[in-house]
C-alpha cells in the first residue's frame, strides 16, 4: 500500500481510511492510498514549517547543489516512474517518459535560479541612510495538482518553491498519486531534506491546505470552478494565490499558412495526451481557400493514432483518465451532432474486447459545428476537436475571443504583418506562431480572463515564490 509523506515518515491517513486508485485502461486496481484530511494536512504543515526554520537560512549555493543531486537521481528513474504513470494516468508510455524527464529537469532548471535572487539598493534623500529592497522566500507553500499531468504540474510549483527557500505541502489529484511519490521518494533518495517536500493524499486535503493558517500561498492548476472556490476560501486568511486554470484555445488556419506544419501542430496539440491537455488547439478556425486541403491532412493524421492501454507499444492514444471525463465529452459531441454538426472523423468508442474495460474514445473531428453548441463555450477536456470556416482573420480573431477563457492560442500564416495581429489582438496568455503547442521552461506561463493568473516556468515563477521586504538603514 502506498503511503503519504510526511517529514520524512512514509505514513498512513491518521482516519486509518484509504481508497484505491485504478488503471483507466482496464479498470484494475493499481494501488491502494491512504484517504488523508485535515489532521494530515496539519501534520504536514507542521513539517513544512519545522523544515522552512533551516531550507530558507542555507546558503542559496547549497540549495542549488541539493537540488541538483536530487533531480538527477530521480532522472535515473524516469522509466520505472513512467511505467508507474501510465498505470494510473492511462496515457501513453512515450508520453509518460517525457513527463517523468520532465519533472527532473524542471527541478534542476529552478535550482539554478536559487543563488541568483537580486535585490536593489537605493539612495534616499537623507544622505545618513539608504535604503534596500531584499527578497526573502514566503514559507510554507501548499501545491494543489490535477490529474492530467500529475509531474509536470507538480514539479511547475514545487521547483521554483523550493529553489526560493520555501516548503512544500504537495497534494496530487486523489487519482494520480502514485507517480508523484515516486518522484519525491526519487529527490529524497537524492538528498532532499525531510519536510522540505511533504505529500498529502486524498480529495479532503486541498480544501484543508487552502485553509491552513501555516501555509502562505497556494498555487492550484485546476478547473476554472475550482480556481473560484480555492480563491474565495484563500481570501479568509488572504493567501496568496496562483491560479493555472481551464481553457479553450483558439488556433486560426490563414490561406498561406504551411498546411504540414498546420496540421502536424493540430493534432498533437488536440490529441497529445488524449487531448486532456490545458493548453492545447480546443477551438479550430480554418480560412475558406485551405479548409478541405487541412481537414484532409487532419483526418490522415486522427487515423494514424491507435487507440490502446498506454503499455501498449503499439498504442498511439490512451484512454481518458475517469468514466465521468468520457461521458462528458461524449456528450459535448452529441450535443454538436444534435445541433446539426457533421463527424468528419471518429464521434464513438473504438470497437473490440480490449477496448471494452478502459475508457476508450476515439480522436474526433467535427465540421459545421454551430453556434451555441457546448463545444464552443465551454472547455472540451478530451481529444473532440470542432472546426470553423472562416473568411478572414477579422473573423478568425473575433471568434478566437469569444469565450470566457484565455489560456493559450496559435496562428499559421505567412503573412508576419497577420501573425503580429494576432499576437496582439488574441486575449491569452499565450500566442504560438507557426510553432507547435509547447510550453518552454524560459518563458512565462499562465493564463488571463477566466484560465487564472500568475505564472508559472520562467524567472517569473520563481519570484513569485519570494516576497519583497524594505529595509532602511540609518545613521551612516
Ligand atoms: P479539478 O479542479 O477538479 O482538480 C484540481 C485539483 O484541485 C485536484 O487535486 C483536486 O482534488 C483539487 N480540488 C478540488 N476542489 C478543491 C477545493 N475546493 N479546494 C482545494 N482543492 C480542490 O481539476 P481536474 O479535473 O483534476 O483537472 C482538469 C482541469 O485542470 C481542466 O479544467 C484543465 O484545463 C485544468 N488545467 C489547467 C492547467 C493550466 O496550467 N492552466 C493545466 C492543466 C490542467
Amino acid at each position: 500500500m502506498a503511503t503519504m509523506i510526511i517529514e520524512g515518515d512514509r505514513t498512513k491517513a491518521a482516519s486509518g481510511k484509504t481508497y484505491e486508485v485504478r488503471n483507466p485502461a482496464t479498470g484494475e486496481v493499481v494501488d491502494e492510498v491512504p484517504a488523508g484530511g485535515p489532521a494530515d494536512v496539519d501534520r504536514a504543515a507542521q513539517a513544512a514549517a519545522r523544515a522552512f526554520a533551516t531550507w530558507s537560512k542555507l546558503p542559496a549555493n547549497q540549495r542549488r547543489e541539493i537540488l541538483h543531486k536530487a533531480a538527477m537521481h530521480m532522472l535515473t528513474k524516469v522509466e520505472e516512474i513512467a511505467q508507474i504513470l501510465t498505470k494510473e494516468q492511462g496515457k501513453t508510455l512515450l508520453e509518460s517518459r517525457l513527463e517523468a524527464r520532465r519533472f527532473g529537469e524542471n527541478i534542476a532548471w529552478f535550482a539554478d535560479l536559487a543563488d541568483k535572487i537580486h535585490g536593489q539598493y537605493v539612495r534616499l534623500p537623507d544622505l545618513s541612510t539608504y535604503g534596500l529592497v531584499v527578497r526573502k522566500p514566503i514559507g510554507v507553500c501548499g501545491a494543489i495538482v490535477p490529474w492530467n499531468f500529475p509531474l509536470t504540474l507538480a514539479a511547475n510549483k514545487v521547483a521554483p518553491a523550493i529553489a526560493a527557500g520555501n516548503t512544500v505541502v504537495l497534494k496530487p489529484a486523489s487519482t494520480t498519486p502514485l507517480a508523484t511519490l515516486a518522484c519525491i521518494e526519487a529527490l529524497i533518495e537524492g538528498g532532499l531534506p525531510e519536510g522540505v517536500v511533504n505529500v498529502v493524499l486524498g480529495q479532503a486535503t486541498g480544501e484543508a491546505i487552502v485553509g491552513h493558517p501555516l501555509i502562505r500561498k497556494i498555487a492550484l492548476t485546476g478547473s476554472t470552478p475550482t480556481g473560484k472556490k480555492v480563491m474565495a476560501k484563500a481570501a479568509e486568511s488572504l493567501k496568496k494565490v496562483t491560479l493555472e486554470l481551464g481553457g479553450s484555445d483558439p488556433c486560426i488556419v490563414l490561406d498561406d499558412a504551411d498546411l504540414e506544419g498546420a496540421a502536424r501542430a493540430i493534432s498533437v496539440g488536440r490529441f497529445f495526451n488524449c487531448g486532456q491537455q490545458c493548453l492545447s488547439t480546443k477551438r479550430l478556425f480554418v480560412q475558406e481557400g485551405v479548409y478541405d486541403a487541412l481537414m484532409e491532412k487532419l483526418v490522415a493524421r486522427a487515423a494514424k493514432l491507435k487507440p490502446g492501454n498506454g503499455l501498449d507499444k503499439d498504442s498511439r492514444m490512451g484512454p481518458m483518465h475517469t468514466e465521468t471525463q468520457r461521458a462528458e465529452v461524449e456528450a459535448q459531441i452529441k450535443d454538436a451532432i444534435d445541433r446539426g454538426a457533421k463527424v468528419v472523423y471518429g464521434g464513438s468508442r473504438p470497437k473490440g474486447a480490449e477496448y471494452e474495460k478502459g475508457w476508450f474514445i476515439e480522436p474526433t473531428i467535427l465540421a459545421g459545428v454551430p453556434d451555441g453548441a457546448r463545444m464552443w463555450k465551454e472547455e472540451v477536456f478530451g481529444p473532440a476537436l470542432p472546426v470553423r470556416k472562416i473568411k478572414d482573420l477579422d473573423e478568425g480573431i473575433r471568434l478566437g475571443n469569444d469565450t470566457q477563457f484565455g489560456l493559450g492560442s496559435s496562428i499559421w500564416t505567412s503573412n508576419m504583418a497577420a501573425a503580429h495581429r494576432a499576437v496582439l489582438e488574441l486575449e491569452a496568455g499565450y500566442t504560438w506562431v507557426n510553432a507547435l503547442v509547447i510550453a518552454h521552461d524560459e518563458l512565462p506561463f499562465g493564463g488571463t480572463k477566466q484560465s487564472g493568473f500568475g505564472k508559472e516556468h520562467g524567472v517569473e515563477a520563481f519570484l513569485q515564490y519570494t516576497e519583497e521586504k524594505s529595509v532602511v538603514y540609518g545613521g551612516i
